[in-house]
C-alpha cells in the first residue's frame, strides 16, 4: 500500500476524481509538452457524464489558460480500464498530432495509465487488516504505531498539516453564508446550523454541533475550496466533524486527535488498495461509505478503544453504507452529497460507540466488507455510479 500521504490531499473541491485528478493529469501533460501549437482533452464515461457539475472543464481551463485548448465530452463512451478516463493530445500548426497520452482518474486524486503499479511507492508490507492486527498483537502495538513504524515519524508532522486544514476548512464553512454555485440555489446552511445548536444541551447539542461540521466542509468543497480528501472531496466533511467535534465539544487533545488520523489513514488504505474509493467504480459506498469507516476507526481509537474494537467499528461504517448510490442532482457534489457527510459523521459516532459497547465482537471481519463493497460496487448499474444518469439525478433535474 502506498502511503497515507497519497489519501490525505489537501486540496481544491469539489471532487478528487474530476478536479484534482484531471488538474494533475493537465498539468503533467503540459510540462512533457510545454510548446505544442495545440491541445485537446477529449473526457470519457463518468468524467464526461458530470464533469462539467463538478467543474471538471474549469480545473482543465485553468491548467491551459494561456494555449489554445478544447475539451471533447464522450459520456456514452467507457474505456476498459476505469470509467473516469481522459486522453491528452498535442498538435502542431499543420493539425498534425504530435503527443497522446490516455490517463485515468481513479479516485482520491489519484491519476494512472492503467499500465504499471508503481511497486516502489508501496511502502506497507501488508494490505490485509488481518495481517496489520496480528502485527499489533505480535508487537503489543496499537495501528496508529504500525503506521509510524513504516512512515517514519514525520508522518505525525504530516497529519498535523492535515488536521490543521480539516480544522480550516470547518472554521471558513462554519462562517460563510451564501448560495452554492451550479444551479441548484442551495443556501449554504453551515453557519445557522452552528448558530441554532446552541439553542440545545447535551448530547442533542453536541449532534447539531456535528452536523454544523460536517456541513460546513461539504459547502467549502462544492464551493471549490480548500479541503483535504478523506477519502475524496464529496465526503471530505464526514472525519473532520467528527474530529472537531471530539476537539472542542468533548476535549480530546490535538495529539490523540493525529494518531487517529494515522489509524483513519490506515483504514482508508485498506479500502483504496482493496476494493476503491471512486464512486464511478463503486459508487457512494467507496466515498461516504469509506469516509464513515475512516472516521469510525478514529473516534473509536481516541475513545480508548483496542484494535479489535476499532476493526469493528470501521467495518460497521463500511457496511451501514454498501450499496449506496452516486447519484448526484445535475452532476453537482451537492444533493445528496453534503448531507450525506452529516449523517455518515453521526454513524460514525454510533459505530464507535456501538462497537466499545459491544466489547469489539463481531463476525464480519473488515478485510471480508472491503471485499463484500467492491462486489457490491461492480454489481451496480453504472447509472448509481457518478454518470447522472440514476437515482435521485433522474427524477430531480436543475430549472
Ligand atoms: S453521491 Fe457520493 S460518490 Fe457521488 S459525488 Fe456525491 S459524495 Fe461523491
Amino acid at each position: 500500500m502506498e502511503s497515507i500521504t497519497k489519501l490525505f490531499k489537501i486540496d481544491n473541491g469539489p471532487s478528487s476524481s474530476h478536479t484534482i485528478g484531471p488538474k494533475k493529469a493537465a498539468k503533467e501533460f503540459l510540462e512533457k509538452y510545454p510548446n505544442e501549437y495545440s491541445y485537446q482533452c477529449t473526457l470519457f464515461g463518468s468524467l464526461a457524464a458530470t464533469g462539467k457539475g463538478h467543474l471538471t472543464d474549469a480545473a482543465l481551463i485553468n491548467v491551459f489558460k494561456d494555449k489554445r485548448f478544447e475539451i471533447l465530452w464522450e459520456p456514452d463512451v467507457f474505456l476498459k480500464f476505469h470509467p473516469n478516463a481522459m486522453k491528452f493530445e498535442s498538435y502542431d500548426i499543420d493539425k498534425n498530432q504530435t503527443a497522446e497520452w490516455i490517463v485515468y482518474s481513479v479516485g482520491g486524486g489519484k491519476i494512472t495509465d492503467g499500465q504499471i503499479i508503481d511497486e516502489e511507492n508501496h511502502i506497507y508490507p501488508d494490505v490485509k487488516f488481518s495481517d496489520i492486527y496480528d502485527w499489533t498483537e505480535e508487537k503489543g502495538k496499537t495501528l496508529w504505531e504500525y503506521v509510524v513504524e513504516y512512515e517514519g515519524t514525520q508522518i505525525l508532522d504530516y497529519l498535523n498539516e492535515v488536521w490543521n486544514a480539516m480544522q480550516d476548512s470547518v472554521k471558513r464553512g462554519l462562517k460563510t453564508e451564501g448560495t452554492l454555485p451550479g444551479g441548484l440555489s442551495l443556501f449554504r446552511r453551515a453557519s445557522s446550523f452552528y448558530e441554532r445548536s446552541k439553542r440545545y444541551s447535551g448530547s442533542i447539542r453536541r449532534r447539531s454541533m456535528l452536523f454544523s461540521y460536517a456541513l460546513a466542509v461539504g459547502e467549502e468543497n462544492a464551493c471549490g475550496g480548500k479541503i483535504v480528501t478523506a477519502p475524496t472531496c464529496g465526503s471530505a466533511g464526514v472525519l473532520p466533524a467528527v474530529l472537531y467535534m471530539l476537539k472542542f465539544n468533548l476535549k480530546y487533545s490535538d495529539s490523540r486527535i493525529i494518531k487517529a488520523l494515522a489509524t483513519a489513514g490506515l483504514i482508508g488504505n485498506i479500502i483504496k488498495h482493496n476494493a476503491s474509493i471512486s464512486g464511478a467504480e463503486v459508487g457512494c459506498q467507496g466515498e461516504i461509505g469509506a469516509a464513515c469507516s475512516m472516521a469510525a476507526s478514529a473516534a473509536a481509537q481516541i475513545f480508548g478503544a483496542i484494535p479489535y474494537e476499532i476493526e469493528y467499528a470501521a467495518e460497521m461504517g463500511l457496511e451501514h453504507h454498501l450499496g449506496l448510490t452516486c447519484d448526484p442532482i445535475g452532476g453537482l457534489v451537492q444533493v445528496p452529497c453534503i448531507e450525506r457527510n452529516a449523517f455518515a459523521a453521526a454513524r460514525a459516532l454510533d459505530a464507535a460507540t456501538f462497537s466499545i459497547l459491544a466489547g469489539g465482537k463481531h463476525i464480519v471481519p473488515f478485510d471480508k466488507i472491503v471485499k463484500v463493497m467492491k462486489y457490491t460496487g461492480h454489481d451496480l448499474p453504472s447509472i448509481y455510479k457518478e454518470t447522472g444518469e440514476g437515482g435521485l439525478a433522474k427524477f430531480i433535474k436543475i430549472n
